[in-house]
């Protein structure tokens, strides 16, 4: 296989990052991650600006302009011949002399399988472990997943497929993913503390009716239905959350209604 670092594409099994970057010492680097279908990028212009925007924040020097990443990325599609794969972009903080102050990181962009979940899971739901957290920085897609890795032993011993965050009796998003909630056949999703995830953007744009608000663990609980949405979960039904169980256990008619949309849309992006 072959990766884009630094400044060149080059095998991947000669890539290498500095003991000393920050992004190793400090975990101070920007990552993002995308799917090709049928040899395409999908929603690959949000997923750059997503990138660009994670790397102005974090004061990390970026030296390829959105066109020119989308030129390396289409390259690499080409030369793994990835029909169906993952995509990720990493960007790290750079060797700095007081292990501190960010210089000019190195950019990796390189391919990966996928790993979606069982067809089962879309036929029964997960479950969901709820924790008390809020994800520092949570709009910047940083390399930092010390607490999800690490917690995720725990939702794993419990039989979940990941965690729900809430703070102060609100809820924001799961580890990877964010959450839409159904009661009274009102769809609606938080918007503070969360990544803005761009399969999010897509089932917003899928539910333009979605009503963007806060909810709290409660609201969640008393729901009718619930599902996660993330680039490799696509549209996940969310049928338990500790012990207890969502709706009638079952996937919900909206969150149904939902994933066939997101399917016939992803279909006819490939088609066009
Ligand atoms: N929230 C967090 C914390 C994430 O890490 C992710 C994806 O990695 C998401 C939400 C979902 O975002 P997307 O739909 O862009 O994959």
């Amino acid at each position: 296989a072959f990766c884009f670092a630094i400044d060149k594409v080059i095998p991947s099994h000669l890539a290498s990052v500095h003991p000393m970057d920050i992004g190793l010492i400090r975990g101070y680097g920007i990552f993002d991650f995308f799917r090709t279908s049928h040899y395409q990028p999908l929603f690959l212009s949000d997923y750059l600006d997503r990138f660009i925007r994670s790397a102005a924040k974090t004061h990390l020097y970026l030296p390829y302009t959105k066109n020119e990443l989308a030129q390396i990325i289409h390259d690499l599609i080409q030369r793994n011949d990835l029909e169906f794969g993952g995509i990720r972009m990493l960007l790290t903080g750079g060797v700095s002399d007081n292990h501190f102050t960010p210089t000019q990181g190195s950019l990796f962009i390189f391919c990966e399988d996928l790993d979606f979940p069982s067809p089962s899971k879309y036929e029964y739901g997960v479950k969901l472990l709820s924790i008390e957290h809020v994800r520092a920085i949570a709009d910047i897609k940083t390399t930092n997943y010390a607490f999800p890795v690490w917690h995720s032993a725990i939702w794993k011993k419990e039989g979940a497929e990941d965690v729900l965050y809430h703070s102060n009796g609100i809820i924001s998003e799961s580890s990877r993913s964010n959450i839409f909630v159904i009661k009274n056949n009102k769809i609606s999703t938080p918007d503070k503390h969360i990544l803005h995830g761009i399969t999010r953007k897509r089932v917003l744009e899928l539910a333009p009716e979605t009503e963007i608000k806060e909810l709290s663990l409660k609201d969640v609980l008393d729901a009718e239905e619930v599902f996660m949405t993330s680039t490799t979960k696509k549209i996940l039904p969310v049928t338990q959350i500790d012990d207890r169980k969502i709706g009638d256990g079952k996937i919900g008619p909206i969150t149904g209604k939902l994933m066939e949309k997101f399917f016939e849309m992803e279909k006819s992006m490939i088609l066009s």
